[in-house]
């Protein structure tokens, strides 16, 4: 797949993350502060609502872009999705339809530049489920939790997940305060309260539910591959020592529950499509229900950078990629409906944490300072094993084509030093 040519200038340079190929969905705010859903082609978004309204674009009956979510036109279905992107990029390409490219007017009301954009959640979030479907990953929180990198009995069987809270996902750039909650040091004799001394990310991909299934049906991988709308970034936050002590036998609760960050531009599974590539080899043969038929991984290029407050630069931590998982969004999404649970449009499944087998690759500060034994130097001359007040982290990501790139746009968050203790 080569660069799909644009009228939209900025659209064709090999730099951006937004060229024809991308038109990634959002949601911004517009002139008259109103939320509207957009495209972002190249510096600009291109506002869905001002097309849908002039009839330029059309998906159902009734207007589903004239919101401050996606959930509606995520709920349309494959057919819609694929039916719009088809549009889009006729209207956008450089020889396509005229309609937007020759009418200057309808230009300057549907579209803004996007420096200036601010953006919203995406979508509602309907549930969030958090799986640990990175093989590297899990052999070095082993390691690290329980002195082997063997894997649990069924890792290899299993995509391992818990339900998470759907009601502290967040878009990029919301600040994130350190949370209070109840942690025990290894030798002490009893438990403590108050914030967060173990402070981390994890590196994760987000994947999307467009369309969602009946209760008491499981859906195939293939199924649950038609259903996924799109992907963005996600910083799952962790507080390693909350975590530490609660997490057995039920899995992470409070450790987990007080942010997820996410990107706010998702990129469609369609704009994924030509950067599809294979799950790794299986060490164990999977039961039947969970093979799949087609690459069910992308190549996307992750880094996460660490910028303290006052710093002029931010130090990049790690470099890996979406393809070092070991189980599919769609291998997940099976898996989550296979008891009969229903999935919903809006539900939001994060990959579980992204670990290559470089120290260079790990995807959380856990890793990366092998729970604060090997602490990192930053750029300016600073350590860290965990986060600190102040420190902002940002996760990127890029699919790399032949001259052009499919871009996520940025997941970042601050850390706001936490509550003054509420409660002895
Ligand atoms: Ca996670």
């Amino acid at each position: 797949m080569t660069l799909l040519k644009s009228w939209v200038e900025s659209a064709n340079s090999p730099e951006t993350q937004f060229p024809l190929n991308n038109l990634p969905y959002g949601v911004f705010v517009t002139a008259d502060d109103e939320a509207h859903c957009c495209v972002a082609i190249g510096d600009m978004v291109l506002d869905l609502a001002v097309l849908e309204d002039d009839g330029v674009i059309s998906v159902t009956d009734e207007p589903v872009f004239d919101l401050p979510f996606l959930n509606e036109f995520m709920d349309a279905g494959k057919p819609a999705w694929d039916a719009l992107r088809a549009r889009l990029i006729d209207l956008l390409s450089a020889d396509g339809d005229d309609t937007l490219r020759g009418d200057k007017e309808l230009q300057s009301v549907a579209m803004a530049p996007r420096v200036d954009a601010a953006m919203e959640m995406p979508f509602v979030v309907a549930e969030y489920t958090d799986f640990y479907a990175g093989m590297q990953h899990a052999k070095n929180m082993g390691s690290i939790l329980r002195g082997s990198p063997d894997l649990p009995a069924n890792w290899l069987h299993i995509p391992i997940g818990y339900n998470g809270r759907a009601s502290s996902v967040v878009v990029s750039g919301t600040e994130i305060r350190r949370p209070l909650g109840q942690t025990k040091a290894p030798d002490a004799e009893v438990p403590s309260f108050g914030p967060s001394k173990r402070l981390d990310i994890e590196l994760e991909l987000g994947a999307v539910v467009g369309t969602g299934s009946t209760l008491g049906q499981p859906v195939s991988v293939a199924q649950a591959d038609e259903m996924i709308f799109g992907y963005v970034l996600l910083n799952d936050w962790s507080a390693r020592d909350i975590q530490g002590w609660e997490y057995q036998p039920l899995g992470p609760f409070q450790g987990k529950a007080f942010g997820t960050t996410i990107s706010p531009w998702v990129v469609t599974a369609a704009a994924l499509e030509p950067f599809r590539t294979a799950t790794p080899p299986r060490e164990k043969e999977l039961l039947p229900y969970l093979n799949e038929e087609k690459p069910g991984l992308y190549d996307i290029s992750l880094s996460v950078t660490m910028q303290p407050e006052g710093a002029d630069r931010a130090t990049t931590l790690t470099q890996t990629n979406y393809s070092r998982m070991y189980y599919s969004a769609a291998q997940q999404l099976c898996h989550h409906s296979i008891g009969g649970c229903a999935m919903n449009s809006g539900d939001l499944l994060g990959s579980g944490t992204i670990s290559g087998p470089d120290p260079s690759e790990f995807g959380s500060l856990l890793e990366l300072s092998w729970a604060g034994k090997k602490p990192f130097t930053l750029d300016t001359g600073e350590t860290r094993s965990f986060i600190e007040d102040g420190d902002t982290l940002t996760l990127k990501g890029e699919a790399r084509g032949d001259g052009y790139k499919i871009g996520f746009g940025e997941c970042a968050g601050k850390i706001l030093p936490a509550l003054e203790t509420p409660f002895k």
